[in-house]
């Protein structure tokens, strides 16, 4: 069992890469960002509740992402291990992972951390923002926001890994597939 975080600013390749990496090596890919879109969609209570953090470029509560993580990993049993795309964004979302695998003697593998430029985010979120239909990729000012808390708030989680001996840097910038590679490189080398 093989599980990864993928980890990266916001507008880093996260989404698109954990893709890639689901297929070829029979991953669950769980995006939270996406978890929170979904339940924004359907309108459920907790969508409702994540809007208004979202809408603005903040973090929605740890209990509530805490929770809603848990509740996915455990109406996936027997997977080949699982990549967590945009989680964990705060040391307790991590500590909470931690002791949440580690009880299942399925501890973190890996923490691949796309490295970009904050000149080159602010362009492709701008870029995305054009087509995606996501309101916080449209206005700088929220998306200089979310830069802003990946910073203070989750980037703290990095080192986390780091005293564990799992964080890999990756360059996050050049074409998908060369990013591809290097990541691939490195799951090749954790298996
Ligand atoms: P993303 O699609 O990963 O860029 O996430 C979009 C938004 O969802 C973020 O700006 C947060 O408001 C919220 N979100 C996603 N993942 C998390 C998380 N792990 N903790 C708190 N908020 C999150």
């Amino acid at each position: 069992m093989i599980n990864v975080v993928l980890f990266g600013p916001p507008g880093s390749g996260k989404g698109t890469q954990a893709v890639k990496m689901a297929e070829k090596y029979d991953l669950l890919h769980i995006s939270t960002g996406d978890l929170f879109r979904n339940a924004i969609k359907n309108e459920t209570e907790m969508g409702l509740k994540a809007k208004a953090f979202m809408d603005k470029g903040n973090l929605v509560p740890d209990e509530v992402t805490i929770g809603m993580m848990n509740a996915v990993i455990e109406e996936n049993p027997g997977v080949h291990g699982i990549i967590f795309d945009g989680f964990p964004r705060t040391v307790t979302q991590a500590e909470a992972l931690d002791a949440f695998l580690n009880a299942r003697n399925t501890p973190i593998s890996r923490m691949l951390a796309l490295d970009v430029t904050d000149e080159e985010l602010v362009k492709r979120l701008l870029n995305r923002g054009k087509d995606s239909g996501r309101p916080d990729d449209k206005d700088v000012e929220i998306i200089q926001n979310r830069i802003d808390v990946y910073n203070a708030q989750t980037l703290p989680v990095a080192g986390f890994y780091k005293e564990q001996n799992k964080l890999k840097h990756i360059k996050g910038e050049g074409t998908i597939e060369e990013i591809f590679g290097r990541i691939c490189a490195e799951l090749d080398s954790a298996v």
